[in-house]
Order: C-alpha cells, then sequence, then structure tokens
C-alpha cells in the first residue's frame, strides 16, 4: 500500500525522535514519526537530564510542564568519590540551574505530545522493516508494518532514524562507526520509597559507581555501575547486589534498608560507546542511533535533544534541496562530534572504574570548600563547562597554585613507591 509524501518521517519516538519531529514541525515541515511500541511505555534507561538538555527544554517551552508535573528538580548535588567529599549547587547555564529526573513515562510522551502539538503525525505501534531507494541509492522512504501486519510505504526527502543504539536504519543504510570502545561498564537500578534525598548524590568507590536521584511519585532512583565483567554474578541476586554496593556509600545503605524497594532491579551489560557518521543521501541519524555512550555520567538525553536541535536547522536549512542539504548535515555532524567528544572522553575514563589518580586527589581536595570552584566542577559533571578546558593545564595549575602542584608531584611519586 502507498502511503504518502512527507519531508521527514522519523523512526523513533523518544527523546531524540519526538524532539526532532516536533523542532522539523515547528520549522514548517510536514513530519511523520513512528514508533514500534505504544507511546507511554517504559523503557530500560534512567532519566537524569542534565542541564544542557534541561536548558533545551526551556529553550522549547516545556520545562514549566515538567514542573507543572511535580517533576523534582536537583538544584544540589553530593559529590563523594573515594571519602573526598563535595557538596554545591550547579552553575547556572543558559538559564537554568538545576537537574531533572523525570521517568520515561512521562518525559517521552510530553515529547510526542509537543510534536502533535506542532503538527506531526504521530503513529504508535508500527515498525518501520526496512527504507525504499532511488536507483542512485538514494534513501526515498520507509516500509512500516502496522498493527495488523500490513505494508505501507511512506515517501520522504528525509529519513530520520532516531531508532536507538540498535538502529533499523543506520543498519540499512551501512552508517560507519568510529570511536568504537566496547562496554566497560554494566548498570543495575532501581527505585525506592521513603528513600529521602536531598538533592542528588554521587559516589565513586573502587569498582564501583553510584548514583542517587529524585524522580517522580516521591521515589528515588538509584543507578550501580561495575565493571562490566561483574555482571554475570550481579545478576545471580542483582537486590542483594545493589543494596552491598549501597552500603559501600556512606548512609545510603541504611537508607535503603529503612525504605521500600517499589520496583525490581533492572540490570544492562549493553552499554557500547561509539558515533556514527549521522548522515547521507536522503538519510540522517539523531541520538542513540548516531552517538551513544555508557550512561554511567547520565548525558544520553541531553546529547539526544542538543542533537535534535542540530538536526532539525540542518534539515531546515537544507528545505529538502540535496545540495543544500550536504553541507549543512556536513555541519551537523562537525558540531555533534565537537561538542561531545570531551564527553565521551570522560565518561570512558569514568567507566574504566580507575582508581582517583593522585592528581585527581589533590583537586577534588582543593575543591572541597570552595563554594564557587565545587559549583564549576559540578558544571563539568553535567556537561556545562567543558571538560578539557577544566582539567587543562592553565586551569589545574590556576587552582592548585604552586603549593598544590608540589603536592601533586608528592603524591606521583609516592603512589610509584607502593
Ligand atoms: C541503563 C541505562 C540508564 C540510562 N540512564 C540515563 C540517564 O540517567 N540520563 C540520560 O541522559 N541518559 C541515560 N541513558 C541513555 C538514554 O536512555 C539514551 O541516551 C536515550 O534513550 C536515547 O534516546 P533515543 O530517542 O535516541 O533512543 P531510544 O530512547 O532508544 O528510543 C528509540 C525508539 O525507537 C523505536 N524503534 C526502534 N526501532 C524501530 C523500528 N524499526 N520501527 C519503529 N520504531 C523503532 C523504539 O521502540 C524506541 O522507542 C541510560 C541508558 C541506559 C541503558
Amino acid at each position: 500500500m502507498t502511503g504518502q509524501r512527507w519531508d521527514a518521517v522519523v523512526v523513533g519516538a523518544r527523546a531524540a525522535g519526538a524532539a526532532t519531529a516536533m523542532l522539523m514541525a515547528r520549522g514548517g515541515m510536514r513530519v511523520l514519526v513512528v514508533d514500534k511500541v505504544a507511546v507511554g511505555t517504559d523503557t530500560l534507561s534512567t532519566h537524569q537530564v542534565q542541564l544542557p538538555g534541561v536548558a533545551c527544554l526551556a529553550r522549547w517551552g516545556l520545562l514549566d510542564r515538567l514542573v507543572a508535573a511535580k517533576n523534582p528538580a536537583a538544584r544540589r548535588v553530593r559529590f563523594d568519590m573515594d571519602g573526598v567529599v563535595l557538596e554545591g549547587g550547579y552553575p547556572t547555564y543558559q538559564g537554568v540551574d538545576a537537574v531533572h529526573g523525570p521517568r520515561r513515562t512521562l518525559l517521552d510522551p510530553m515529547l510526542v505530545d509537543a510534536a502533535r502539538g506542532a503538527g506531526a503525525e504521530v503513529r504508535d505501534q508500527v515498525t518501520v522493516a526496512g527504507l525504499c531507494h532511488d536507483v542512485d541509492g538514494r534513501v526515498t522512504g520507509v516500509r512500516v508494518h502496522g498493527r495488523g501486519g500490513d505494508e505501507t510505504v511512506e515517501t520522504a526527502s528525509l529519513v530520520v532514524g532516531a531508532d536507538g543504539k540498535g538502529s533499523t536504519v543506520a543498519r540499512e543504510v551501512g552508517a560507519t562507526a568510529y570511536r568504537e570502545t566496547p562496554a566497560l561498564s554494566a548498570g543495575s537500578y532501581t527505585y525506592w520509597a521513603g528513600l529521602p534525598v536531598a538533592g542528588g548524590e554521587i559516589y565513586g568507590r573502587p569498582g564501583l559507581l553510584v548514583g542517587a536521584w529524585p524522580t517522580d511519585d516521591g521515589l528515588t532512583v538509584t543507578y550501580v555501575g561495575w565493571p562490566s565483567e561483574r555482571f554475570d554474578e550481579v545478576r545471580r541476586d542483582p537486590e542483594a547486589a545493589v543494596v552491598a554496593a549501597l552500603d559501600r556509600c556512606g548512609d545510603l545503605g541504611e537508607r535503603a534498608r529503612s525504605a521500600a524497594r517499589a520496583e525490581p532491579v533492572r540490570s544492562t551489560p549493553d552499554l557500547p560507546n561509539r558515533f556514527r557518521t549521522p548522515y547521507g543521501p536522503g538519510w540522517a541519524l539523531v541520538g542513540d542511533a548516531g552517538l551513544v555512550m555508557d550512561p554511567i555520567m547520565a548525558y544520553g538525553i541531553g546529547h539526544a535533544f542538543c542533537d535534535a536541535e542540530r538536526l532539525a536547522a540542518a534539515a531546515l536549512e537544507g528545505g529538502g534541496d540535496p545540495a543544500r542539504t550536504e553541507p549543512a548535515m556536513a555541519a551537523y555532524q562537525q558540531a555533534r562530534d565537537a561538542a561531545t567528544m570531551p564527553a565521551m572522553a570522560l565518561t570512558l575514563d569514568t567507566a574504566s572504574f580507575a582508581p582517583l589518580r593522585p592528581e585527581q586527589r589533590v583537586l577534588l581536595e582543593r575543591l572541597s570548600g570552595d563554594a564557587q570552584e565545587t559549583s564549576r566542577f559540578l558544571g563539568v559533571l553535567t556537561g556545562a563547562v567543558s571538560p578539557s578546558e577544566y582539567f587543562g593545564g592553565r586551569n589545574v595549575a590556576r587552582l592548585l597554585g604552586l603549593r598544590g602542584m608540589a603536592r601533586v608531584v608528592r603524591a606521583r611519586v609516592s603512589a610509584r613507591r607502593r
């Protein structure tokens, strides 16, 4: 069956797809967005939206909806790295100063609703089974399988793969992967009723990274990241493994023991790290389909939002004309990679669970108790301050001074002796 002709068909209607469809539709494009699952279905993901992602929601006029839905904001963080503790608030970034943690059952339908409100057509529970091409190999549309097994061909100037890390679109077009690192960590998360948190809590211990954040319905979500080689052991008794991990994080274990676990522990070792070339003739990728990283730093949703803005701008600039679209898409890839490569480096470093290096310990000790510098450091973690700039020699020398640098040298020497 032949369907309609669209300016864009977006495959996937979550963080990346619904946002891209909304922005394209707001720009005047005729957009169809499809998803194989029902809108509002949960997915395997926690949901800290870092400051750059929250800034996107604010720009799009959607942050008020999260606030109206009583989604709690975390303005302050306790960061405890192997016993060195920093406590402070986030810096203000593009007018926002709080991380939000909406469950995907709240966030994704809200985005879908906004896409519909902008004029995009949304069809859920339909699956894109493959792509259509012209004689030159240019992608011209998608083959969609409906709920009753019927197949429709939807034609489009641009097919957008917002279909996650296992992207069908990326596979069908043979998108090239680069800067790929196999999974380093596995993650386990669950929800607690009656586990009070004053904001976000992040704990680093040898072989462990733990986060605790407030989320919807008064629940607290805890995320435990461990080296991927521990996954088999963890999955034998995930509940016990999680509580044992929380027990290593100050009084978090004690608070969890006095709380009620509201949902089963969900665990996954499927946490790849990779960039893919995000465009080609008639197609583009956005969100995890084009760039996926270990969620240990919780950058995925924010990256998906920022990519959605860049991709929608490129598509609107191209206006369906391949000659104008090609350079706009090249600029999209360049801007995405420049913005996210430092985040990938920080993510891989964190997911390697390497013990705190002497210079890191000295730096964190220097920041402890300094509200302004702690805030800037939290800005790095949330993706609002560039890690390469922050950890660059000049800034570190400024922070540590001569005395601090001498301490680093002494600490390195004694670490080597040990
Ligand atoms: C355990 C875990 C914890 C995480 N925690 C965080 C966090 O705290 N903060 C954060 O920012 N990020 C986190 N992430 C990452 C985050 O989940 C992703 O970055 C984000 O979901 C990417 O959104 P997306 O829209 O690109 O893809 P997805 O959310 O994967 O959505 C893709 C959609 O495409 C649909 N689809 C796929 N194939 C087809 C097809 N053929 N036809 C039709 N539809 C299709 C799927 O049904 C799905 O709905 C976490 C990830 C994991 C695994």
